[in-house]
């Protein structure tokens, strides 16, 4: 797989481009991620990858989306630069940037222009990578754009709640593949979509078309309009999760996941502290789906002492590791409100109902599912994990407590009733 993968990467993607890539990312992702052990063991935590949603509003109205798309919030260029100057002073030099949809706020190409030792993400519905856009994206060349595809022609506009979407992002999804930029595919894996796009059929079309990587998420109920229907039972899950170790161990596309280690285990990455989120006003969050907070970037402190002294985000991080290793806002909004009040966190949202969408959910199951791991089939991504995204010790730091699992496991079985 991996002679072919570099093969069909340097021969379409810009030379530059990948330069950026491999240093960047690759080199000085490393590098940030051991900062992040030591740091551990000093007891603080400073996340090496921060995901940061730079505005709210989007063209598009998925189902389930979290985000308040109607509104008009992104945090300003300075805000930005000051955020990431100062992570970047203690090693980070890898973003994830969200939205809404990114490309509507008018400064990130300046925002990507202005950190050329730096490397984004750009977590995107493509629709506004004209050819001009794509052309800038390569010649900054720090950027991969991670475009979102939810199914094919009827599907895609059923989940993202418009007419034409598919053709929409694919013009700007072959804007880039033409420019010679990393391009990556992303979708939700939900009941709508699990048979159109988790395939190898779907797969050989994304490497025909020049993509260079996917990454399969599992659709998350959450939100004002959480839409359960769509939601993967626990054998879903696990077939999501062997198709990805069997693709990427066979096929030349590289497959990112966030919720397992090298072993098959489960893990989550706000609990490990290896990411947190900051929302479009600026407010600094566990994760994107938690939006509470106590703290924001515009504190004077500046981003680096503000995440490692928030005692907010340590109760996070250790409650959610002492009671499962999988998602603590599905397996236990109750543990998430009561964090949330004991530390009077403020809704970050602008519709306001963030504590009322926790009190009407009820526990459900996640990515972890004991007794169903599923190791890493390719070796790469066995090393790769085991020393750069691993669960930290965040679990065994945590004396994963048997009762308190226990009791996660009866709330999950309960709610399914
Ligand atoms: S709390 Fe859930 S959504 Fe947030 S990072 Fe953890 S697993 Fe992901």
């Amino acid at each position: 797989m991996l002679p072919a993968l570099a093969l069909r990467t340097l021969r379409s993607a810009d030379k530059r481009c990948i330069a950026k890539f491999v240093w960047n990312f690759g080199v000085k992702g490393m590098l940030s991620v051991e900062r992040f052990k030591r740091r551990l063991k000093r007891g603080e935590t400073f996340p090496p990858f921060l995901y940061l949603s730079i505005i709210n509003s989007c063209n598009l109205r998925c189902q389930g989306c979290w985000v308040d798309v109607e509104e008009k919030d992104a945090i300003d260029l300075d805000s930005l630069n000051r955020t990431i100057n100062d992570a970047q002073a203690h090693g980070n030099s890898f973003f994830g940037i969200l939205g809404g949809e990114p490309f509507m706020h008018p400064q990130l190409l300046d925002l990507l222009a202005a950190h050329p030792d730096c490397y984004f993400q750009v977590f995107t519905n493509g629709q506004f990578i004209t050819e001009k856009v794509a052309k800038r994206l390569r010649e900054i060349g720090n950027a991969t754009p991670l475009i979102s595809i939810e199914g094919r022609e009827v599907v895609s506009d059923e989940r993202r709640g418009k007419k034409d979407v598919l053709n929409k992002t694919l013009r700007g999804l072959d804007n880039c593949i033409k420019e010679g930029i990393l391009t990556g595919v992303a979708t939700s894996v939900c009941q709508t979509n699990i048979d159109e796009l988790l395939t190898e059929e779907w797969l050989q079309h994304l490497i025909k078309r020049g993509v260079h990587y996917a990454w399969y998420h599992t659709y998350r109920p959450v939100g004002p309009k959480m839409n359960m229907a769509l939601a993967l039972r626990p054998d879903q899950l696990v077939r999501v999760r062997r198709f990805v170790t069997e693709m990427r161990a066979r096929l030349p596309i590289a497959i990112i996941d966030a919720y397992y280690d090298g072993e098959g285990q489960a893990l989550c990455p706000m609990s490990t502290g290896v990411s947190h989120h900051i929302g479009p006003k600026g407010d600094i969050e566990p994760c994107p789906i938690i939006q509470f907070a106590t703290e924001t970037i515009h504190d004077q402190r500046g981003i680096y002492e503000t995440m490692r002294d928030s005692a907010f985000l340590k109760d996070f991080r250790e409650l959610s590791a002492e009671h499962t290793r999988g998602c603590v806002v599905l397996e236990r909004p109750d543990l998430v409100k009561q964090l949330v009040v004991k530390h009077g966190a403020r809704d970050t949202t602008v519709r306001g109902t963030a504590m009322a969408e926790l009190d009407a959910m009820t526990p459900r199951f996640s990515q972890w599912l004991p007794g169903e791991e599923i190791p890493e089939k390719h070796w790469m991504y066995r090393l790769a994990k085991k020393y750069w995204f691993s669960d930290f010790g965040a679990y065994q730091k945590a004396h994963h407590s048997q009762t308190a699992a226990a009791k996660t496991k009866q709330l999950i079985a309960a709610g399914r009733g």
